[in-house]
């Protein structure tokens, strides 16, 4: 067999791609027959393709890349690292430095008392850390009946068994089995498509009383846990009315529920501080951490634990860990990763140069004749797309179809930029520069205009 190398032709890529590689979310055989794009080098906020395009990432990787791609330290870091301790485990009265310095400086940066961490490899993964360890709590209380954790349709929580349960994604649901016992919805805070004509604070107020409504109706001596994302991330961005989490916050006061913040995205200085809970003033027992840790350099993820909650955890044995939960390399990684963080200021350059800067030019595109809101929190941010503004109508096609072809134009014009169902989202590398902003923005607009022709084309604009 020839040496698979970044030197072989596209074509050449990318059938060796289809005949071997199973792809995530992905209908395997259309790809396979059109070709998937081939990313061979990455640098800063740019993606470079085996076509030799330059690709502005608006989406930092999969919302995860916060310090930018390539970084010198980082690499320094590794090689160290792989040198100095390449793997030990950490489930036998056994630690190491990386473990150790990680956990202090995540509880350093945590809010509160959020001072031990659980590491898992991933955020769906801790996100089943979370399941099991909520449960465990509430055994070890002499409660166990109180087993039931309530989440929401359209939040997402990772891929797992677990994570895909507690998440409220119907296409997962409807495959493999999913959800699991134990796991209930209740409505997502989604004003713009589901507010009808209410005012965002007063939708905010009924979706957080449906958790109100749901434990009265299970019985509070039977939930454990309310989780939820501070903003909706794979759901589109969703960016809760004020009301809301200062509600879900009484109510699981009330009623002694925990509460996880599944921090996967907003943590690490996306909403322009460090975590979304302190951007929303919500006070978490737990908190799920992955991505922006180690801004993708290698997979680790963690639930960031309260006092409280560590303490009755530690009465008795957890039976739960995996191998490389607290992998020296990417504890090491990660370690660096929040050095670079504070070290070069990055979550005040969100808070106070990139997000300003793009939230004038993002508000903007409200004015083309698609996008019907423009949201954006620190560097995360949607649109919607929408036939008719006046009204938040949604398209008449199939959701989603608008927002692929408005997602295949930016990809034309060199813009990651992805689309859920009809809208478009952004999270870039928390260290993009005032002038890159501009460069998104400006083939934001192209792609939109092209987009647009083309749905007036093919006569799709027209609203349900
Ligand atoms: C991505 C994500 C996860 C899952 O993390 P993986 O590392 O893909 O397992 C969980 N929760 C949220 C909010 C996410 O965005």
């Amino acid at each position: 067999m020839t040496m698979i190398t970044n030197h072989l032709p596209t074509a050449e890529l990318q059938a060796l791609d289809a005949a071997h590689h199973m792809h995530p979310f992905t209908a395997g055989n259309a790809l396979g027959a059109k070709g998937a794009r081939v990313i061979t080098r990455a640098q800063g906020v740019f993606l470079t393709d085996s076509e030799g395009n330059e690709i502005i990432d608006g989406m930092a990787g999969l919302w995860c890349v916060n310090i930018g791609y390539g970084r010198q330290e980082m690499a320094e870091v590794a090689a160290r690292q792989v040198k100095e301790l390449s793997y030990y485990n950490t489930f036998f009265q056994t630690t190491h430095v990386p473990a150790i310095a990680l956990a202090a400086k995540i509880a350093e940066l945590a809010p509160g008392d959020l001072n031990h961490v659980f590491y898992a490899c991933s955020g769906s993964e801790a996100n089943d850390t979370n399941i099991r360890m909520v449960r465990q709590y509430w055994a070890l209380k002499g409660k166990p009946e109180k087993h039931i954790l309530i989440s929401r349709r359209n939040g997402y929580h990772g891929s797992t068994m677990g994570g895909g349960s507690l998440g409220g994604m119907k296409p997962m649901h409807e495959q493999g089995g999913l959800p699991i016992p134990g796991i209930v919805h209740i409505g997502q805070p989604h004003w713009y498509a589901e507010g009808g004509d209410m005012t965002p604070e007063d939708f905010g107020l009924l979706r957080a009383r449906e958790l109100e409504a749901k434990i009265k109706e299970l019985g509070p001596e039977t939930v454990a846990a309310f989780i939820g994302e501070p903003i909706q991330g794979a759901g589109g961005v969703i960016v809760p009315p004020s009301t809301y989490w200062p509600e879900i916050q009484r109510i699981c006061d009330e009623y002694g529920i925990l509460l996880i913040a599944d921090e996967v995205i907003t943590g690490f200085g996306r909403t322009g501080n460090w975590f979304g809970s302190q951007t929303f003033g919500i006070r978490p027992h737990i908190v799920t951490i992955a991505k922006g840790l180690s801004s993708g350099y290698a997979p680790i993820g963690g639930s960031i634990v309260c006092d409280e909650v560590a303490e009755v955890i530690g009465r008795d044995e957890f039976n739960h860990g995996y191998t490389y939960s607290g992998h020296p390399l990417s504890a090491a990684l990660a370690l660096e990763n929040l050095r670079i963080l504070s070290e070069e200021k990055v979550v005040d350059h969100v808070r106070d140069v990139a997000h300003p800067h793009l939230a004038a030019k993002w508000a903007q595109l409200a004015d083309h004749p698609m996008v019907g809101e423009a949201r954006l929190v620190g560097l995360m941010g949607s649109i919607a797309l929408s036939p008719d503004k006046t009204r938040r109508a949604a398209f008449a096609a199939e959701e989603g179809t608008v927002g692929l072809i408005t997602r295949e134009r930016c990809f034309a014009n060199n813009l990651v930029m992805r689309h859920v169902g009809d809208r478009m989202i952004i999270a870039p590398p928390l260290v993009i520069t005032p002038a890159e902003i501009d460069l998104l923005i400006e083939r934001a607009w192209v792609s939109l205009d092209e987009a647009a022709a083309k749905v007036r084309a093919e006569g799709l604009w027209q609203a349900a």
